[in-house]
């Protein structure tokens, strides 16, 4: 069998992940907007910064197979990222970074990334980035947390060591970073959960807030919704999870791919009375995006 060739992300670790703060100016989380990427994830943050609606970080910018790109100009166009901008990657599969190396902005964006062993191109393309950091092994598995002046917050986790166990030919899907934005509100805190596609229980901060009570607002089906590496784990999770009083389920991906993914049934089984979105459906209704707000 041929062995795939893997190369390690050799960017400068951050110097001290404090200096990250992109909810310093806001005074609250508005949620999160989903865009129609084909194949791929790419979602921003939404924010209140001054009465104005920003994007306080973005999370991943992919699109592969099926993307709705006619040119790189429109990939900028869908998907602003002005310069300075925080950009985050859940993990280095092409999918969820591909449309930066079209288009012209994100490439100016502060990146930071997992450290992990990946494909030579994604290892070339981390070199074309003028501001790249990787998030310090020393916080692997802790969790990061950033707060907006309301109260309302984000965390963030590397949840697997580089190189790890996957070293050989590495699962980077679950060493990557996931990512939980929390709203407080006055009939207690609701979570929008990002995994990339890392399974929902392998989230340690996704685990805990259950335990804590934190209801579900919404989640984007880890993994494009692949029915792979489901377990019996996270089921009982999404199961036992307390519900907000509207729980959006979004899947990310291309319509047709070949990768079969979604597996929607699975979800809309388990999660009964929940809106089901796909980003495929948005280019029916030339719709760039899906905002899922709390
Ligand atoms: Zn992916």
């Amino acid at each position: 069998m041929a062995v795939r060739t893997r190369e390690a992300i050799a960017s400068p670790d951050l110097v001290s992940v404090s200096g990250i703060t992109p909810l310093s100016t806001a005074s609250r989380i508005l949620g999160v907007r989903v865009f129609d990427v084909g194949q791929g994830d790419a979602i921003a943050v939404l924010a209140k910064v001054g009465g104005a609606e920003e994007v306080a970080l973005q999370l991943d910018y992919g699109g592969r197979e099926g993307h709705p790109f006619a040119t790189s100009a429109d990939i900028d166009t869908r998907m602003p990222v002005s310069q300075n901008r925080l950009l985050m990657l859940t993990h280095w599969d092409e999918d969820h970074w591909s449309s930066a190396s079209k288009g012209s902005q994100a490439k100016s964006a502060k990146w930071i990334v997992p450290r992990q062993v990946t494909s030579p191109r994604a290892v070339r393309f981390s070199a074309t980035i003028d501001d790249i950091h990787c998030i310090p092994e020393k916080h692997v598995g802790q969790t990061i947390r950033f707060t907006a002046a309301n109260g309302d917050y984000i965390l963030a986790e590397k949840i697997g060591l580089f190189p790890g166990a996957f070293a050989k030919n590495e699962d980077c899907n679950k060493s990557g970073v996931a990512l939980a934005i929390v709203h407080r509100t006055r009939n207690g805190d609701e979570a929008i959960l990002l995994p990339g596609d890392a399974p929902f229980d392998k989230v340690a901060p996704f685990v805990s807030l259950e335990k804590q009570g934190v209801k579900l607002r919404a989640i984007i089906a880890f993994h494009h919704g692949a029915g792979s590496h489901w377990t019996a784990s996270t089921h009982k999770l999404l199961q036992n999870w307390s519900r907000a009083p509207i729980l959006d389920v979004l899947f990310s991906c291309s319509r047709p791919n070949s990768y079969s993914h979604p597996d929607d049934g699975r979800y809309k089984a388990l999660l009964p009375g929940a809106n089901f979105h796909m980003t495929a459906d948005m280019r029916t209704n030339a719709a760039v995006f899906k905002d899922i707000l709390f």
